[in-house]
């Protein structure tokens, strides 16, 4: 722990090979994390056998989601931990049994470098790629934890405007699990923008078992939720600066609102089962438990455009 320069405690920057730590104040109530955040891979990969302009495709990494970590986690003074390499490597962002941690095919392309791995590279890349991200979370949660303001974490992403030739209506989703208590007021902020289609729990559904929040932030009772962007609005600086601006704005004023109420920054102790929302007091959210099809209907609602709820949507990002 150091001094955060306010007399606060605070997080240290820390550069790793596969994570950098963001120096922020450990009593600020909030870590940023960005499991998608690079697309570079070590030396000894090359490009994984893709054509190097594969490598700048969403496949390897979440366009736009790096400079707007960074630039919400210093308007707002907290500690983000990012990744360094490409999910295309191993990806951070799933639970280390999961069929997909390390992809051999990727929205249409076979990743040469990853189609025959056996178990002992498969253990390599956890150890020196997938661990020291999370064991970095971890520490930097327990250092928050230990200024007596439990963190809630926020997981920035971004989103490809189409998928299979179905454009995505949304600006914005929300994903979020079981934990109301971060993805409530970001979806009333987001409503409240005007002009905006947000996605709760869209394109993608929060509720998966393993992923990074899940380690972090379900299984450890912190409040936590998932901030998807669709890429076309922040692929260029100025896209990013909009955006990177408007997030510190509405989180900033979540910061404050919450900070007058103590089970936001207190650790669950129980976690209710999904769906239970008269035990999470969720009411309002809509959030049913049921079957997957149930899970994956769409509940987003239109903004001042009005545009209709899209169809189909994939469970995973790709
Ligand atoms: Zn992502």
């Amino acid at each position: 722990m150091v001094n955060n320069g306010t007399g606060g405690p605070g997080v240290a920057a820390e550069e790793a090979d596969a994570y950098r730590v963001l120096p922020g104040r450990a009593d600020g109530g909030l870590i940023v994390l960005c499991d998608h955040a690079g697309n570079a891979l070590p030396s000894e990969f090359g490009t994984l056998g893709l054509p190097p302009a594969q490598l700048s495709r969403h496949i390897a990494y979440d366009i736009g989601a790096a400079p707007i970590t960074q630039a919400l986690a210093a308007a707002l003074g907290v500690p983000a931990v990012m990744t360094r390499y490409s999910r295309l490597l191993i990806d951070p962002n799933r639970g280390v049994d999961d069929p997909t941690l390390i992809m051999r095919l990727s929205d249409g392309a076979v990743i040469p470098g990853n189609r025959r791995i056996e178990e002992r590279e498969r253990s390599r890349r956890i150890d020196l790629y997938y661990r020291p991200y999370h064991e970095a979370i971890r520490r930097v949660t327990d250092q928050c934890l230990a200024s007596g303001v439990a963190p809630a974490l926020l997981s920035i992403h971004s989103f490809t405007e189409s998928w299979k030739a179905i454009p995505r209506p949304w600006h914005v989703g929300i994903l979020w699990d079981r934990d109301t208590r971060l993805a409530k007021p970001l979806l009333d902020s987001f409503y409240a923008e005007g002009g905006l289609i947000v996605g709760d729990n869209q394109p993608y559904s929060g509720q998966l078992v393993g992923d990074c929040l899940w380690q972090h932030g379900t299984q450890r009772g912190l409040a936590n939720a998932i901030i998807e962007i669709r890429q076309d609005l922040i692929r260029d600086a100025a896209g990013q600066s909009v955006w990177a601006r408007r997030l510190a704005r509405l989180v900033a004023k979540i910061l404050r609102d919450t900070a007058a109420k103590p089970a936001f920054n207190r650790p669950k102790t129980t976690e209710a089962p999904p769906g239970n929302l008269s035990a999470t007091g969720a009411g309002s959210l809509d959030r049913r438990g049921g079957d997957d099809q149930d899970r994956q209907r769409s509940r987003d609602r239109a903004g001042s455009s009005g545009v209709p709820p899209p169809g189909p949507t994939s469970a995973r990002a790709p």
